[in-house]
């Protein structure tokens, strides 16, 4: 069976994903990336084999996701797609109809607008947590409960208290300053949620023409709390496809799927036996401008294969241009 190989390594997760040649979903792997992606991407491409019904031969692989170039060169991708369009891809895929698709991640939240099956316009956000899941993880750390126990707790709130949540110290002082006024933990928790989706849309949904249907993915759209927060806030109905926490591997499957397709080439894949290569790594600081960043080094037999870790990409593209 033929089948396309995406992988979308972030910051928080990374998700493989594989299609067949209808592009129906065969299997996928969904894992925290801890700061390790080469472990992750190698414990990933582990994990898919295992799975992997026998006679299933890889005839592209994609990757996308902010390691997307250090992916690429470590399974050897025959595409390197911006998360962008890969969860745009994807979205039109499941849903061609829609017409804004939200990602908040665990680091990072997005907004696109499509219309008639295209990007018109988008807008990321890497800077600020209190627009990312990484915002709702640290309160639910704080007050010692899962991020499925806060999701829960927040969602039978029926009197929720507005956290001033602009960034996460405030919205921390102010939990506290509700706690001792007296208000049920339940509200308190919705009230975050809450500021949350404002954060959100006053930051990457600035000045951007939100038009249903909207499609809502991302690892936060396990969260029900913030699906009624949205609709709360937008009065439009939010859709969660399925599969939503792997959208950008289904979108990168599907954009090398066309991309062979079309080329007439054969796979770069390099094939499983990379997750169990040995690379090494290293860092040095770039000096081309004074953000002077650490930029990691990837290097296999005293060869650098790929550089990640700056605040611009501009290693990232050398490393996989050399
Ligand atoms: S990696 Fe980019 S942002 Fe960082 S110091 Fe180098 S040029 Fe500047």
């Amino acid at each position: 069976m033929e089948t396309y190989l995406g992988i979308d390594v972030g910051s928080v997760t990374t998700k493989l994903a594989v299609l067949d040649e209808h592009d129906e979903l065969v299997n996928h792997v969904y894992l925290l990336t801890q700061g390790r992606p080469i472990d992750m991407i190698q414990e990933g491409l582990r994990e898919i084999r295992k799975q992997l019904p026998a006679g299933c031969d890889i005839c592209g692989v994609a990757t996308t996701g902010s390691a997307r170039y250090l992916a690429g060169v470590i399974v050897g991708a025959d595409l390197v797609k911006n998360e962008i369009t890969a969860h745009a891809v994807a979205a039109l895929h499941y849903f061609p109809d829609v017409r804004t698709i939200m990602e908040i991640g665990g680091q990072d939240s997005k907004i696109t607008i499509v219309r008639d099956g295209i990007v018109t316009d988008f807008a990321m956000n890497t800077v600020c947590a209190a627009g990312t899941g990484s915002f709702l993880d640290h309160q639910a750390l704080r007050l010692d409960m899962s991020i499925e126990e806060l999701s829960q707790r927040a969602l039978v709130s029926s009197a929720p208290v507005r956290i001033a949540g602009r960034c996460t110290v405030f919205a921390e002082s102010d939990m506290v300053h509700k706690q001792q006024m007296g208000h049920r933990v339940e509200d308190i928790l919705y009230g975050l949620c809450q500021a949350l989706v404002r954060n959100y849309l006053s930051n990457v949904g600035l000045g951007k023409d939100i038009q249903p249907p909207i499609m809502f993915q991302g690892g936060v759209a396990f969260n029900q709390s913030i699906i009624r927060a949205l609709r709360e806030e937008l009065s439009m109905e939010i859709i969660v496809p399925p599969h939503h926490e792997i959208m950008g591997a289904i979108g990168a499957a599907l954009l090398v799927h066309e991309e062979m397709a079309t080329g007439g080439s054969s796979s770069q894949f390099k094939g499983f036996d990379q997750s169990e290569v040995k690379y090494r790594t290293s860092s040095f600081e770039c000096k081309a401008c004074p953000n002077n960043c650490e930029v990691a080094r990837l290097s296999l037999n005293g060869k650098a294969l790929a550089h990640w870790g700056g605040r611009c990409d501009i290693w990232e593209r050398v490393a996989a241009t050399e």
